[in-house]
């Protein structure tokens, strides 16, 4: 299962993330990065990884 964390003290709220995967990211009123409990499609969220502006996103496999 492919997990992403977020580290919210690089997270710029550029809204990247939640444009390319809305179903894993969202931002909130505050602007702050909130993680949706979905399971988006592992290659969404790797995308959503690659293209954040300020590395705020890892990606975390987890054996369980
Ligand atoms: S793409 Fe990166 S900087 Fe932009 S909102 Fe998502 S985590 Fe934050």
């Amino acid at each position: 299962m492919t997990r992403v964390e977020v580290d919210r003290d690089r997270c710029i709220s550029s809204g990247v993330c939640e444009h390319l995967a809305p179903e894993a990211f969202e931002l909130d009123d505050d602007g702050v990065l909130q993680l949706l409990p979905a399971e988006p499609d592992p290659a969404v969220v790797a995308e959503a990884v690659r293209a954040c502006p300020s590395g705020a996103l890892t990606l975390a496999d987890r054996a369980h």
